[in-house]
C-alpha cells in the first residue's frame, strides 16, 4: 500500500518523499566528485509539490548525508519535516520555483570559473554554442547582496529573467532544471562556459553571438534538442 504523509495540505506519497531524499544525497556526492562545490557549501533542491520543497541541511558537509538529514520545507522555508536546520539560502531556492514554473530541481554552485567571473560582477558572455542553446544569451551576474537574504534572492531571480542560470556577485553559480541531472547538465554547461571566457579574456578576447543567432539556437535548444536529451524526439 502506498502510504502518504499529509504536508502543507497536501497528500504526498512517502516514497516520493523518500526518493527525493535519496536523490539529493546522491546529487551533493555527484557536485563534490564533480568540484563544482567544496566543503559543505552550495545547497540542492527539488520540487516535490506546490509548496513542498527538499533541500540540502545547513551547514552539513555532503560526504556522509543520509536521506533524513534533507529538510522538507514550504514556500515560507518553514520546515515541515526533518531534524536540522534547512539551507540558509532555502529563500533563494523557493523563489526561483514561485518565479519559474517549469522548475523542478535547483542547484547552487560554488563551482571556479562561474565564481571567479561573479567576482568581477561580470556575466558569461554568449561565445559558446551549448551554454548560449540552453540560456538563450549571456548568462548575468546578479546584482550582490549578502549571502542567505531574500535581497539575494531577489536579485537572482530579477538577473535570471526566467533563463536556467545567473551568477551571484562574488559568490556563485544557481541553475535550474527539469530534474536534478538536467540542472547538474546546467552547473556543468555553465562552469565549461564561464572557464573558457576567462581563457579567452586572458588570450585578447572572444567574439560574442549576435542576439539573432542566440535566439535561433535557443529556440533550436528548446524544439528539437532538448527533446532528443530526453528521448521524447529521434
Ligand atoms: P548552506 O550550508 O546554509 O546551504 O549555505 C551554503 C551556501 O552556499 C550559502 O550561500
Ligand atoms: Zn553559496
Amino acid at each position: 500500500m502506498n502510504e502518504t504523509v499529509l504536508l502543507n495540505d497536501k497528500e504526498i506519497s512517502k516514497e516520493i518523499i523518500l526518493s527525493a531524499r535519496e536523490a539529493i544525497v546522491a546529487m551533493g556526492k555527484e557536485l563534490i566528485e564533480r568540484k563544482l562545490v567544496a566543503g559543505s557549501w552550495g545547497n540542492i533542491s527539488v520540487k516535490i509539490a506546490d509548496g513542498v520543497y527538499a533541500v540540502t541541511p545547513s551547514g552539513r558537509g555532503y560526504a556522509n548525508q543520509k536521506p533524513e538529514d534533507i529538510v522538507i520545507v514550504d514556500d515560507a522555508c518553514k520546515t515541515l519535516d526533518g531534524e536540522l536546520t534547512p539551507s540558509s539560502e532555502s529563500k533563494l531556492h523557493t523563489a526561483i520555483y514561485s518565479a519559474c514554473s517549469e522548475a523542478k530541481a535547483i542547484i547552487h554552485t560554488h563551482s571556479i570559473y562561474a565564481s571567479a567571473l561573479a567576482a568581477m560582477r561580470k556575466p558569461v558572455p554568449a561565445i559558446i554554442e551549448d551554454i548560449v542553446q540552453i540560456i538563450g544569451g549571456r548568462v548575468e551576474c546578479a546584482e550582490y547582496a549578502l549571502p542567505g537574504t531574500q535581497k539575494l534572492a531577489d536579485n537572482a531571480v530579477k538577473a535570471m529573467n526566467g533563463r536556467k542560470g545567473v551568477l551571484l556577485a562574488n559568490h556563485g553559480a544557481v541553475c535550474w532544471g527539469k530534474d536534478l541531472a538536467d540542472a547538474l547538465m546546467v552547473c556543468e554547461i555553465l562552469e565549461k562556459a564561464a572557464q573558457i571566457a576567462i581563457i579567452c579574456q586572458s588570450c585578447g578576447g572572444a567574439v560574442e553571438l549576435s542576439n539573432e543567432d542566440a535566439e535561433i539556437m535557443h529556440s533550436f535548444y528548446k524544439e528539437h534538442y532538448i527533446k532528443r536529451q530526453r528521448g521524447e524526439e529521434k
